[in-house]
């Protein structure tokens, strides 16, 4: 809560609320907005300073929370669909970007799923992965994030006889990759997730720890959490020196008291 008194600048980057999300509080350019009344916090007629979407464009940015398979470019899910004979919903990129679109706003969990299907099916080679990586921080720095946490499971690209340590090696040569082509003006980590309605929690965990000096910053662990709590999944139990963080769990729902935004 920063929102500066009357004739007050205030950092545009730290103010209450949200003014990324909210048009009117970005008027052509950015600028100063005298809010008037009095808000929440007690201050009567306030002024502040909102920034242009082209400087929260510009704004260095950190991101701790992503998904590898839920970003891909539809270009990229087209080539390599025809590659490896998997079946789209659409044919071009342009009208696959839009059924992605749709599917992602319907409203509707099982469509929602649906679009994962199609990304984690042409995440099966080291090629594949590797250009999805790259791909991906080149799309991150290209929208000014200097550090990300990438996450995804590595036991859902092993259908086609990738072993975990591939997997996890392909995606890494992405991401050394795609900094390299940013100029080294980001880092990204992956943060590697077991399945909840899986059994390999021990396994990925292993996993993660065997990688944590080269581009893995963390485990966690996602999917239906219905019937998989996560107490179920800590085999390795007295190895682990803490619970998971809460907070980088990913799921249908969350404990509020662990929500973030
Ligand atoms: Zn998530």
């Amino acid at each position: 809560m920063v929102a500066g008194r009357l004739g007050e600048l205030v950092d545009p980057l730290l103010l209450d609320g949200d003014p990324v999300g909210g048009a009117e509080l970005l008027p052509l350019g950015g600028g100063d907005v005298v809010e008037a009344g009095e808000d929440t916090h007690g201050w009567k007629d306030r002024r502040v300073t909102v920034p242009s979407r082209d400087q929260v464009h510009r704004a260095p940015k950190v991101l701790l929370h992503d998904h590898l398979d839920g970003g891909l470019r539809p270009q990229t899910i087209v080539d390599i669909a025809g590659q490896v004979g998997h079946e789209l919903p659409a044919g071009d990129a342009e009208s696959l970007g839009r059924w992605f679109a749709e599917a992602a706003d319907s409203g509707s969990l099982v469509r929602y799923l649906e679009t994962f299907d199609h990304t984690v099916a042409v995440m099966q080679t080291v090629e594949a992965l590797t250009r999805v990586a790259r791909e991906c921080v080149e799309d991150l720095a290209a929208d000014g994030v200097v550090y990300a946490e990438v996450r995804y499971a590595p036991e859902q690209h092993v259908s086609d006889g990738l072993t975990l340590d591939q997997v996890v090696a392909a995606v890494q040569a992405g991401f050394d990759a795609g900094t390299e082509a940013a100029g080294g003006r980001i880092v990204v980590r992956q943060l590697l997730t077991a399945m909840r309605h899986q059994a390999r929690s021990r396994e990925i965990a292993e996993l993660a720890v065997a990688w944590r000096d080269r581009g893995v910053a963390g485990f966690d662990i996602a999917g239906a959490e219905a019937g998989y709590p996560p107490t179920a999944l800590t085999p390795w139990g007295n190895g682990l020196r803490s619970r998971p963080t809460p907070a980088r769990w990913c799921g249908t729902s969350r404990p509020s008291t662990t929500r973030s935004r």
